[in-house]
């Protein structure tokens, strides 16, 4: 049998959050944290409507999947994310210790990479998953609000 969790398949899940943030008219990055196979926290930018610089999709997916886990560790979590992490949120991400990230579109102005953050040592990284997905919402999004 073919696996059906591959890493399309969850990054489409955090597309679908994504979608959601451009529907309200929040800058369109969406996340889902993964362990086993199944979805513990599901998220999207929500800076607007909180009016929270920090409410990025990654730091409300970190404090939702601690939350179901019950432990603020990370520890065999997969983070799935449209766009790189930006400082802050690799920052959080080091803290939590995550196993892995995946995402899709790079940041190249404000991304970890190439802000030279550092993650965690025990952190593997995954990178361009549906990543002309990711930034074509993103492209779609900055149209429309220049119109
Ligand atoms: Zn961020």
């Amino acid at each position: 049998m073919i696996n059906p969790f591959t890493d399309d398949y969850f990054m489409k899940k955090a597309l679908q959050e994504a979608e959601m943030a451009f529907e309200k008219g929040e800058i369109p990055v969406g996340a889902v944290v993964v362990v086993n196979n199944t979805i513990i926290a599901r998220s999207h930018n929500l800076t607007e409507m909180l009016n929270d610089v920090t409410a990025h999709a990654e730091m409300q997916s970190i404090t939702a999947a601690a939350n179901y886990l019950g432990g603020k560790y990370l520890k065999d979590c997969t983070l799935y994310v449209t766009l790189e992490p930006c400082q802050m949120c690799a920052g959080a991400l080091y803290w939590s210790q995550i196993s892995k990230i995946v995402f899709g579109a790079r940041d190249e102005q404000r991304g970890f990479l190439s802000m030279g953050t550092k993650l965690h040592p025990k952190t593997t990284v995954v990178s361009g998953i549906m990543a002309d997905e990711a930034s074509d919402l993103m492209k779609r999004f900055f149209a429309s609000r220049r119109k």
